[in-house]
């Protein structure tokens, strides 16, 4: 892009960098003939995984269409060399230059529309476009432990450049399905766990489920609400590195809001044997905190 002195500096497209490139090559003696060959489009193709292959990655197959050089002209748009001439009204180089001032400014040529060329006789199979639009079949691997929201660049598997320019980049948009118990906290596979409040006093063992099959966890006696008990190397492998997180799993205390009248007799015994008064405003919030201060 650019010439001469100007390589280096990005001024952007249109009218304005085309005057200040101009400046720039009159300034330092640059030279350009015949269009800039403008880099192709970049691409994004959004892509939906499962939560498990999200973890453990994929090699998924996408088919991406896009604009490619035509190999049968190879990016000419002519059917032999004949069939393209030098545009008349520029002599080739695409610009028309005109002194405006102080500043000689130049501006693409409309006769050839800046090619500097004319397709006397077009290739067949673009009809003188230069690029072909085709669809392509894609493997790429999706590494385990990507996360929704992340993209991947593939470069150059974007869009050829009209007449010539680079690929641009492919970009693979990234999006995990939300899995009906766990979800993802960077590496770490979280659920919750519900146990029963009499498991979690006295302590036991509790089913669960992880993505490799269910399992059996103890649960420690006197644990908590809310208390992340984890499976170490259960979680999703780190996309840097060789971590790999863990199953992170919330115990959830169960508290029965039905009891026969045998259970509320024991809940009652429970409460005298641990002296709590079962009066109606005794055990309050406000009680605890006056205990606390004196
Ligand atoms: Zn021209
Ligand atoms: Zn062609």
């Amino acid at each position: 892009q650019g010439g001469g002195g100007a390589e280096g500096f990005d001024f952007g497209r249109g009218g304005f960098g085309d005057v200040f490139n101009d400046i720039f090559e009159d300034f330092f003696g640059g030279t350009r003939r015949g269009q800039r060959a403008e880099r192709g489009a970049d691409l994004q193709y959004n892509l939906e995984l499962s939560f498990d292959e999200a973890v453990y990655g994929k090699d998924a197959k996408l088919k991406i269409p896009r604009w490619e050089h035509c190999r049968d002209c190879k990016g000419t748009g002519a059917k032999t060399a004949a069939g393209l001439k030098v545009c008349s009204s520029c002599k080739g180089a695409g610009q028309l230059r005109f002194q405006q001032g102080f500043f000689s400014v130049s501006r693409p040529c409309h006769q050839c529309e800046g090619a500097g060329q004319i397709i006397s006789d077009p290739c067949g199979t673009c009809r003188g476009r230069k690029r072909v639009y085709k669809e392509r079949l894609l493997s790429v691997t999706i590494p385990a432990g990507i996360e929704s929201g992340m993209r991947l660049r593939l470069a150059n598997e974007g869009e050829h450049g009209e007449s010539g320019g680079p690929p641009g980049d492919l970009y693979v948009a990234v999006t995990v399905k939300p899995h009906p118990i766990f979800t993802r906290k960077g590496n770490d596979i979280v659920c919750d766990v519900p146990v029963s409040f009499v498991t979690a006093v006295l302590g036991g063992k509790v089913e669960i489920p992880t993505l490799k099959g269910d399992t059996i966890i103890k649960v420690p006696a006197g644990t908590q609400h809310d208390k992340a008990l984890r499976l170490k190397g259960l979680g999703a492998p780190s996309l840097k590195g060789q971590d790999t997180g863990d199953q992170v799993m919330k115990i959830k205390i169960q508290i029965p809001t039905k009891l026969t009248a045998k259970q509320k007799e024991l809940m009652t015994e429970f409460a005298k044997e641990s002296g709590m008064s079962m009066d109606q405003d005794g055990d309050g919030f406000f009680d605890k905190m006056k205990t606390l201060f004196e």
